[in-house]
């Protein structure tokens, strides 16, 4: 499919993978590769615009076509991501189960949030949250019962760092960031991985808002190699991770916070202590790296080890 491909021998043999919004951009790349190697697979795309208005089956069906001309296997779903049940469906009755599934497909409907509609809303929520949603829902079960799955969940930078004209965008991508950390935790012991990558690639999505020489270094099979690691049968462990991708740069994203102030929880916490210890709150030279609520039980126990602190 692409030189990334032919110098490794990753395989997906006897695999069968979901992808939605495989019609075109990054699912259409993800699509050729897994089918290039082995996997049997689910184009799923709606064929919409990329401000989710109307539909088509071509989309999904010229992908199904140059996978099948290559030799690969492979079965067109046309139905919104929304009804990710009749997606899985389609997996199960072409090729009998489900092993890996890409929730790719997105939509925008950028706005200022002053001239923000609730259906602009409501429709990126749809796609983007629900969507992811419903199609690993219909997978779960799948996965639990065959103690193999690999997800990946398509959040965005917007998502992690918030875009101006991205409100309704910006709340889905980091909800479906949210998704994924919940998910990674209750997989962990039925060998379900998931991941969430934040990509950045050319795209229909993407050609208006960047300038054509930024857009050329930009390939979508540039993000392909990092989401063939994290689903491949040698990737065991690697879950809960948030990923930048794109461009030929790969991170991975944590969160941080301050080792912060303490407080006596009497009357001496007012807003003017909080004031004076502002610096302390913001320090970010000594950080931690929380990856669950129950850290937050390492700071208390820390602080009652503390020598109570000066008002
Ligand atoms: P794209 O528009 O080329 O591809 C998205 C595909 O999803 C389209 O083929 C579209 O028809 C399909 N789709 C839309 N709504 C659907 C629905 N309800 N059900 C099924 N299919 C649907 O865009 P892309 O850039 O390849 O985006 C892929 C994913 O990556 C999206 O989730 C997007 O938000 C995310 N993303 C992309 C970038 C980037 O730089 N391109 C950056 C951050 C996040």
């Amino acid at each position: 499919m692409n030189n990334i491909a032919s110098t490794d021998t990753l395989r997906y043999d006897g695999k069968v993978v979901v992808v939605t919004g495989a019609g075109g951009g990054l699912g259409k790349a993800y699509a050729l590769f897994f089918a290039s190697r082995g996997a049997s697979v689910v184009v799923n795309d709606l064929g919409g615009s990329f401000k989710g208005e109307g539909n088509s089956t071509r989309a999904a069906d010229v992908v199904v076509e140059e996978i099948k001309k290559a030799g690969g296997k492979a079965v067109p779903n046309y139905d919104s991501v929304e009804f990710g049940d009749r997606i899985i469906e389609t997996a199960v009755k072409a090729f009998g189960t489900v092993h890996i599934l890409i929730n790719n497909a997105g939509i925008l409907r950028d706005v200022a949030f002053r001239n923000m509609k609730d259906a602009d809303w409501d429709l990126i929520q749809n796609v983007h949250v629900k969507g992811t949603y419903k199609c690993t829902k219909a997978a779960w079960p799948i996965f639990r019962r065959q103690k193999y799955g690999r997800i990946i969940n398509t959040a965005s930078a917007a998502g992690l760092f918030g875009t101006f004209g991205q409100t309704n965008y910006s709340a889905a991508k980091l909800s479906v960031v949210a998704f994924s950390e919940v998910l990674a935790k209750e997989g962990a012991k039925y060998n379900i991985l998931v991941n969430a990558i934040a990509p950045i690639a050319a795209s229909r999505m993407t050609e208006t808002v960047m300038p054509a020489e930024v857009l050329a270094t930009l390939g979508p099979e540039w993000v392909v190699p990092l989401v063939a690691v994290l689903v491949h049968d040698s990737n065991t462990q690697e879950s809960g991770g948030i990923y930048e991708v794109g461009a030929g740069t790969v991170s991975k994203i944590r969160w941080e916070r301050s080792k912060g102030a303490l407080y006596k929880t009497d009357a001496s916490l007012t807003p003017s202590a909080i004031s004076q210890k502002w610096a302390v709150v913001h320090d970010f030279s000594n950080p931690d790296h929380p990856t669950g609520p129950a850290d937050f039980m390492g700071l208390l126990e820390a602080a009652g080890e503390m020598p109570s602190n000066e008002q």
